[in-house]
């Protein structure tokens, strides 16, 4: 094992979007020499954050607040701040709750949403570009797009562009990036403080010592045996749709040093993607496997039976939990079906996959792999099921079925407009939401419930904050702050 000798005054682990936050964040509270370590090589780098849809879930008072955000909105979304609803911090709490159960850590959540508008300005003015959301939350109503609350914003060119925008402002910075190289231990001196990190690298293994250590290397959602372990039976089999070198290395090692676990260790944020999406996210396809148009059709499993509240809310609070719902239904597949009168409103991501497609709805079930006569029985109580009522996909229209065991909740419309389509799904593994305690600093609490010296942690590794779902754009914004936080405390 060889040392430099040198001693750097903050060493991040990892580097998407909370540890380069939080490398930044050091280099601008004055830390001199500040390292980010990245396993993956350079072609590979940026972790989950690559892949992300970029989406930044923000509280703000007025649609006005955006501006410094999106300088250019006006230009490239005509009349954009007139179709902005706020979303105050009373709004972004009111969500997280609803969706995590109320079991989110009140003392985060109130980190994470009251500092959620500064931080994105903070980012803003480190030069992460912005635009808004058009594709991922936007439905034109008229001449104007209304917005799927407090989710508007998100970075330029998304996942992709943030994290090329975080290298290129980390580098600029003066932070060195040190690629293929895995934080394997972390280092203590007989006081406890975390005084470093062994590595393993091109040059070997290694120990390089630093007056700070930030953890920001994601959760275990790319390691098959942890997934076994803490979520069971079947995601052991699921496909990831992010960075395949999330392995949960950070968690082991704040763990081994005594690090409180927190949170929901069982649970995790899981989507419904394509069936045939790749085993790993793809650096190209990214996000755009994700399939979230379900709330405008009927989603059936390989019985033939719908299983799932379709229009229970808007994509945004239940498609993170949906993911795993389908992985649970019998081999984890399930279809997707649309008439002619949504099918302009699937996202545009639906276009990297092949719909079964068919003029009768009866000859479109022909074409599935399925319980053919269960389904049609389905499609056909649903149908009969649908009360009349105006269709309105900007607002929880209220138009729901009667009299089916499993209600469809708001824009239930019969299937009766050819043609008719149908997407095959499973659920794709984001990411996981236990992590270790840290404090209203981001440092890591220990057994003993006092803090760890020396150890910070921020991004996928902050538990606590979510549970058995969350409501879509959160995680980035969480990486950010806590990021900004961590490397700011630690330098
Ligand atoms: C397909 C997809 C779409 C998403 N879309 C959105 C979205 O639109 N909005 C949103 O808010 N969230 C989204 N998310 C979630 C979001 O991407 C994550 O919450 C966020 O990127 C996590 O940031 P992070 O910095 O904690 O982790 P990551 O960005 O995953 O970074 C972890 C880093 O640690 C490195 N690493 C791991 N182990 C080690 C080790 N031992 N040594 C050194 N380095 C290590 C990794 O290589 C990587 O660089 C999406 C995720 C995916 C996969």
């Amino acid at each position: 094992m060889s040392s430099s000798g040198e001693i750097l005054d903050v060493l991040i682990v990892g580097a998407g979007n909370a540890a380069l936050a939080a490398a930044v964040s050091a280099r601008e509270q004055g830390a001199r020499r500040v390292v980010a370590l990245e396993k993956a090589p350079r072609a590979l780098r940026g972790g989950n954050t690559h892949y992300s849809g970029g989406l930044l879930r923000i509280a703000f008072d007025r649609a006005d607040d955006l501006r410094p955000l999106v300088p250019d909105a006006e230009r490239e979304v005509p009349g954009f701040y007139a179709g902005v609803e706020p979303y105050p911090h009373r709004l972004f709490m009111a969500d997280l709750l609803r969706v995590t159960d109320g079991r989110t850590d009140p003392e985060l959540a109130e980190l994470l949403i009251g500092r959620s508008y500064d931080t994105a300005c903070w980012m803003a003015r480190q030069g992460i570009e912005m635009e808004p959301a058009v594709s991922l939350s936007a439905v034109k109503v008229g001449d104007t797009f209304k917005w799927s609350p407090g989710a508007v914003i998100r970075a330029r060119h998304e996942g992709v562009g943030l994290s090329a925008m975080w290298f290129r402002i980390a580098e600029r910075q003066g932070v060195e990036v040190r690629y293929d190289t895995a934080a394997e231990r972390l280092l203590q001196d007989r006081t406890g403080r975390v005084v470093g990190v062994a590595v393993r690298g091109p040059n070997g293994l290694e120990e390089l010592t630093a007056r700070a250590v930030v953890l920001g290397c994601g959760g275990f959602e790319a390691n098959p045996e942890w997934r076994a372990r803490y979520l069971g039976r079947p995601w052991d089999h699921a496909k990831v749709r992010g960075t395949r070198y999330n392995t949960g290395d950070g968690l082991r090692m704040a763990m081994e040093v005594g690090a409180l676990p927190h949170g929901q260790w069982t649970g995790c944020h899981s989507t419904p993607i394509d069936a045939d999406a790749p085993p790993h996210g793809d650096r190209k396809l990214t996000d755009k496997t994700n399939r979230l148009s379900y709330p405008y059709g009927v989603l059936v499993n390989s019985r033939g039976q719908r299983f799932f509240d379709e229009g229970e809310d808007f994509q945004f609070y239940t498609y993170a939990k949906l993911g795993g719902i389908i992985l649970n239904e019998p081999g984890g597949i399930g279809w997707q079906i649309f008439d002619a009168k949504v099918t302009h409103l699937l996202e545009g991501r639906y276009q990297t996959g092949t719909p079964q497609v068919a003029h009768t709805l009866e000859a479109l079930v022909e074409k599935l792999p399925l319980d053919r006569a269960a389904c049609r029985r389905t499609l056909e109580a649903y149908n009969a099921a649908v009360t009349p009522g105006r269709f309105d996909p900007t607002v929880r229209d209220g138009l729901a079925t009667r009299g089916l065991t499993l209600a469809k909740s708001n824009w239930a419309q019969r299937l009766d407009t050819p043609p008719f389509v149908a997407y095959p799904v499973t659920g794709g593994i984001t990411f996981t939401f236990g992590g270790v305690r840290v404090t209203n600093r981001a440092q890591v609490v220990s057994m003993s419930w006092a803090v760890i010296p020396g150890l910070y942690a921020c991004g996928e590794m902050v538990g606590g904050l979510f549970h058995g779902n969350y409501p879509g754009g959160t995680g980035l914004m969480s990486g950010a702050v806590f990021g900004r936080l961590a490397g700011a405390e630690a330098a």
